[in-house]
């Protein structure tokens, strides 16, 4: 027993510092959405110069020597799963709840606790596994990697090595067009279904640091990436690529900024045209999917510079930190090669066995995933940028969808959503699902446009009535008096009152100033509340005012 304590303790890398664990600057190590504290960063003064006059003697000629180089980008992602309970005990998990209130003898590690699986997790593996178009493995296991750390309560985290639930996939995507847009293929290596550690909480002053064991045992996926990448932008739609699909599916919210989607990033330039791999570094602390576009761009750049000037022995296979303030990277730890996780299969658990009809059933259960829905989207004569714009977020999509399928226009739907609805949504900083408009009123609000009943003034005044407030299009006209005047009498009539009370406008618009128009079938159209059709109304008011000139 000792030896093997004592063997773990040689090999383990994070152990290569007993004395400084428990202290604020490893629990940087280990929680990435954190934010950096002074001592990480006093340590990367020297680098940082050095990356400045780096970057600076770069400007001109940094396009062409990217050019010369290929990035190799690979990416690891760690999905939180949205079930009810934790992976392999009762306990319910509940992001920001009070610590360690979440928490009984099996996810704190105590002795004579015995783990018992969660089915949902399998359920979500193997939907994500098929959604990555992945092969799902009919018998997987668990086994156990073996590492130290004080928020790894048993000194081990129950994870899949050898065997995963599914791999060999890959995902599809569309790049977004101010980024110069393009559709991309890249390789998913494997799905596996592993539990969350602990968090530490580091006290004000770093004298101690305290645990909260709420998110140990937290069901996770981990989507391990072929290394296909060849750019921040590539890398930062892949990770928003699987953000809207665990979405699509519902096995997870995704969110970022909560760390229920975390990305580390492994990155290596090699000159165009050579086999090798260069060295490999890896990003944490990734929190957006800007900072990871940003962050591996910045990285490109430090490599390939290193690279040109003939410093390639400087890029070292470590760790580095994005440090959103400062917009680079910076060392966090080297790494002092592979660690030893010694891993074994689980002995408390049983194997995963799956039957042929399950992954069926599981196939027949998926909605339609994004890819389908943005090809789906692109066949009805939508824009790629109506296309990303309605297919990236699932509750826009289903929103658009259902609207559709109350009969309206699509190009007009389309035009609502993403024109007044879209900027309601982002000024008052609320998702579709907060607003009161359902997608049967917006058709039929699209709908009363379409058919003269309403004008379409009077439709976005509707609208946003809809949005804040509820209730219905017929409601709204039947009660307000809103429907469009087209009786051309009734329109000539307020057309006369206008141009009798402009006299002076009237001999302008007559001595050649035409642009007047528009003036007066504003008052006009002021006179009838916005109700006058705007064609009968511009029809009759030409004539007007060219008929005595
Ligand atoms: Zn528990």
């Amino acid at each position: 027993m000792a030896s093997l304590l004592f063997r773990g303790l040689q090999i383990r890398p994070l152990c290569i510092y007993p004395s400084s664990l428990l202290t604020k600057n490893v629990g940087v190590l280990c929680c990435t959405s954190n934010a950096l504290h002074t001592q990480s960063v006093k340590t990367q003064d020297k680098p940082k110069s050095q990356s400045k006059v780096v970057t600076r003697n770069l400007d001109k000629t940094l396009d062409t020597r990217l050019k010369d180089y290929e990035a190799i980008i690979g990416i690891e992602t760690h999905v939180q799963l949205s079930t009810i309970t934790k992976a392999f005990c009762g306990c319910a998990y509940s992001y920001g709840s009070e610590p360690n209130t979440d928490i009984c003898p099996v996810c704190m590690g105590l002795p004579g606790a015995l783990p018992v699986l969660n089915s949902k997790i399998v359920e979500c593996a193997v939907k994500l596994g098929l959604a990555l178009n992945c092969k799902v493995s009919l018998s997987s296991k668990f086994d156990r990697k073996q590492y130290f750390y004080p928020d790894l309560p048993k000194g081990y985290q129950i994870s899949q090595f050898d065997i995963p639930i599914a791999s060999s996939g890959f995902v599809e995507l569309d790049l977004p067009l101010e980024f110069g847009g393009g559709h991309r293929k890249f390789g998913i290596t494997r799905v596996h279904m592993e539990e969350d550690a602990g968090k530490l909480m580091h006290t004000e002053g770093g004298s101690h640091s305290q645990v909260d064991l709420n998110r140990a045992g937290v069901p996770l996926l981990e989507i391990v990436s072929e290394p296909d990448m060849r750019s921040g932008i590539e890398a930062a739609e892949y990770g928003a690529e699987l953000q809207r699909m665990v979405r699509y599916l519902g096995v997870s919210n995704g969110n970022m900024q909560e760390g229920s989607l975390r990305c580390d990033v492994n990155i290596s330039i090699r000159p165009r045209g050579q086999v090798e791999f260069g060295t490999k570094v890896e990003i944490k602390n990734l929190n957006s999917f800007s900072a990871i576009n940003r962050a591996i761009d910045y990285e490109i750049t430090r490599q390939v510079e290193l690279h040109s000037q003939g410093l390639s022995d400087q890029i070292v296979q470590e760790t580095r930190l994005w440090e959103d303030g400062a917009q680079k990277t910076v060392t966090m730890r080297k790494k002092e090669g592979l660690s030893d996780y010694r891993y074994f299969p689980e002995p408390d658990l049983p194997e995963v066995i799956l039957t042929k009809e399950y992954i069926k059933s599981m196939r027949d259960s998926l909605p339609e995933l994004p890819e389908l829905k943005r090809r789906r989207y692109e066949q009805m004569g939508l824009s790629m940028q109506d296309v990303l714009f309605l297919a990236n977020d699932v509750n826009i999509a289903e929103f658009f969808d259902e609207t559709l399928s109350k009969g309206a226009d699509t190009k007009l739907a389309a035009n609502w959503i993403m024109g007044d609805i879209a900027a309601y949504m982002k000024n008052e900083k609320v998702s579709i699902i907060d607003i009161k408009l359902t997608p049967i009123e917006l058709a039929e609000l699209i709908d009363s446009i379409k058919n003269g009943t309403i004008s379409g003034k009077i439709g976005k005044e509707i609208l946003f009535e809809l949005i804040a407030k509820g209730g219905t299009v017929k409601g709204l006209i039947k009660d307000k008096n809103l429907v469009q005047i087209t009786d051309s009498a009734e329109i000539e009539k307020m057309i006369d009152k206008v141009l009798a009370e402009n006299p002076k406008q009237v001999e302008q618009y007559r001595g050649g100033k035409t642009k007047l128009q528009g003036f007066f079938a504003g008052q006009v159209m002021k006179e009838s509340k916005g109700k006058a059709n705007p064609g009968v109304l511009n029809k009759i008011l030409l004539d007007k005012l060219n008929a005595k000139s």
